[in-house]
């Protein structure tokens, strides 16, 4: 299965994207994450990359879809995906048709704006290995701690209150007409985001047919 998570930042997309990674066993693959693994090993690309982030902006459309053309080439895709972030313009979205991919689902997980800004302040992200959590609804075992590696949670940078209102804006102006897009073509579904990740993956799970 070939499938789109689509939501604004801090609906939950992420969360859900691994939960379905394991249930289907496809990859989960999140351009946010390469991203941000570029920046902190200081690849040309995540040099490129950290000002846009940073800023709440979009990457360029070019950087992203490389990224994302060669992903999709490795052997673990062979079976399906989950694409978590991507894509999030309709240039994207075009570049994804183009490569003669067939998309199974898209869904949309929808969270009222001011609940974003809320949920958004408890994200966590692990300073090594970058696996995110939540203070209140993915909560590590112990506090401040990656379950992984040891490693120290941490706000992102563009996680900031400041940086999330142009992020919500971005979202609302570049990704949300994709909701369109692939409505046209009766893939799209639409999920509520709960306040409980499990009440979520549920109603994830039924708009997959699972
Ligand atoms: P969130 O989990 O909050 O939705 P991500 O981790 O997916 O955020 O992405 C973080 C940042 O990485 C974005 O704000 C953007 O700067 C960049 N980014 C990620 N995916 C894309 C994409 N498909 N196109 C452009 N920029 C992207
Ligand atoms: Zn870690």
């Amino acid at each position: 299965m070939n499938l789109i998570l689509l939501g604004a930042p801090g609906a939950g997309k992420g969360t859900q994207a691994e939960i379905i990674c394991d249930r289907l066993n496809i990859p989960a693959i999140s351009t946010g994450n390469i991203i941000r693994a570029a920046m902190k090993n200081g690849t040309e690309m995540g040099k490129k990359a950290k000002e846009y982030v940073d800023a709440g902006n979009l990457v360029p459309d070019d950087v992203v879809i490389g990224i994302i053309k060669e992903r999709l080439l490795e052997d673990d895709c062979k079976n399906g995906f989950i694409l978590d972030g991507f894509p999030r313009t309709i240039p994207q979205a075009e570049a994804l048709d183009s490569m003669g991919i067939n998309i199974d689902r898209v869904i949309s997980i929808e969270v009222p704006d001011n609940k974003i800004v809320a949920r958004m302040s408890g994200r966590r992200v692990c300073a090594k290995c970058g696996a995110s959590y939540h203070t209140e609804y993915k909560k590590s075992k112990t506090e401040g701690v990656c379950d992984f590696c040891d490693g120290e949670l941490i706000r992102r940078k563009d996680d900031e209150p400041d940086t999330v209102l142009d992020r919500l804006n971005v979202y609302h102006e570049q990704t949300e007409p994709l909701k369109d897009y692939y409505a046209k073509t009766g893939k799209l579904r639409t999920v509520e985001g709960q306040e409980e990740v499990a009440d979520t993956t549920k109603l994830t799970l039924a708009a997959l047919g699972l």
